[in-house]
């Protein structure tokens, strides 16, 4: 890792842009998805519901209705049925590159870009955000803290004590690095901070991409979440709750 990257992450850390002090009084957990292909929806969509969770699919305009690198991607009729099941549509730019490398110009023309093609496929306007491949940096994280409610990042950890709505922590859950005890882990610290806990994938297979899941591996962390009395709602609701209590 380079000085300047080193550099970049350490102020990123650090640079308070949109803290708030949790509210909860019970803990909480988000399930989201990143880009996204179908198998969250169409694979993930009935574990989900069988644990009467609801989740936060983060839609890269880019991605719908397309095929790529052997992955199929969400359609239109996906992010209406999904929305009407009561799961939220977040936004993750349109063009999908890492918001560093983008100027402040077209940074807020790609998630405008993504706004607007969405937006007819959708009920509401998407207020919650996930940086593409995780990346953030001071500027992207002032811009996309400013124009979405929250920004969910990929730094490891549960969402407690002062929260960065700028930068929300994420845990993942991959195939390639699949670790049962990190998770248990995880729902154990929100159980007992309260915080909020939130996990990110991708595809839902039985042979998933290197950053997707297993049917199995979602179904393990939401039984995990429901046996410690976490309840698994969306990333808009869970920040609700978060910054402004009740429940
Ligand atoms: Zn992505």
């Amino acid at each position: 890792m380079g000085l300047m990257h080193r550099a970049n992450s350490f102020i990123t850390r650090h640079l308070p842009v949109k803290l708030a002090r949790c509210q909860l009084t019970r803990p909480v957990a988000s399930m989201t998805f990143d880009d996204f292909p179908r198998s969250a929806w169409t694979v993930g969509g009935p574990i989900l519901a069988r644990h009467r969770a609801r989740a936060t699919y983060y839609a890269a305009g880019r991605f719908c209705g397309i095929a790529e690198d052997g992955l199929d991607y969400y359609n239109a009729a996906d992010l209406r049925a999904l929305s009407a099941a009561g799961h939220e549509v977040g936004a993750h730019s349109h063009a999908h590159q890492m918001a560093p490398t983008l100027g402040s110009k077209a940074l807020a023309a790609d998630a405008e870009r993504n706004a607007e093609a969405l937006a007819p496929l959708l009920d509401r306007g998407m207020s919650s955000y996930a940086y593409p491949y995780g990346e953030v940096s001071p500027r992207a994280k002032a811009q996309m803290g400013a124009r979405f409610a929250t920004a969910r990042g990929i730094r490891s950890g549960v969402n407690a004590g002062l929260i960065d709505l700028a930068q929300l922590r994420a845990v993942p859950l991959e195939h390639r690095r699949w670790a049962p005890a990190e998770i248990d882990a995880a729902v154990v610290q929100a159980a007992a901070a309260p915080g909020w806990v939130i996990f990110f994938t991708h595809d839902v297979s039985e042979s998933p991409s290197p950053f997707g899941c297993t049917p199995a591996m979602l179904d393990y962390t939401l039984a995990r979440l429901s046996s410690a009395g976490v309840q698994t709602i969306p990333v808009r609701q869970a920040m609700a709750r978060a910054v402004f209590g009740g429940g």
